[in-house]
């Protein structure tokens, strides 16, 4: 078996003393190397923000105009994901926009949607 380096602390430098296989010195270090990595867990949020911008895409390509009616199956055969909104809009009439950033929709007679665009003030 090859003689390894003293291995040091993957956190704070600090030499391992103990199992050759420890990567942390304390257990202090270890769980702030668990919640870094927690932290960076990038694919649950760049699945979301793919999808989100297809959304959008889909949308905007439905709507050159600004605003404008279409079936939800048009929506859904172009891969469009109700679930996915960015924010919501509800008007004093109680009918709620759903929006994926600037281009939004609300859906009415179950079927049909109407898209809308958000204009800046
Ligand atoms: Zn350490």
């Amino acid at each position: 078996m090859l003689h390894a380096k003293p291995s040091k602390c993957m956190i704070c430098g600090s030499p391992i003393v103990g199992r050759k296989d420890k990567k942390f010195c304390t257990d202090s270090c270890r769980s702030i190397h668990h919640q870094e990595e927690k932290k960076k867990d990038p694919g649950l949020i760049k699945n979301i923000n793919a999808i989100l911008k297809k959304n959008r895409n889909i949308l905007s390509s439905l709507n050159p105009e600004g605003k404008k009616t279409v079936s939800k199956s048009q929506l859904l055969s172009k891969g469009f994901d109700f679930k996915y909104s960015t924010h919501n809009f509800n008007t004093k009439k109680g009918t709620t926009y759903y929006f994926c950033y600037d281009e939004g929709y609300t859906l009415f007679e179950d079927k049909m949607v109407l898209l809308v665009r958000q204009t800046e003030k």
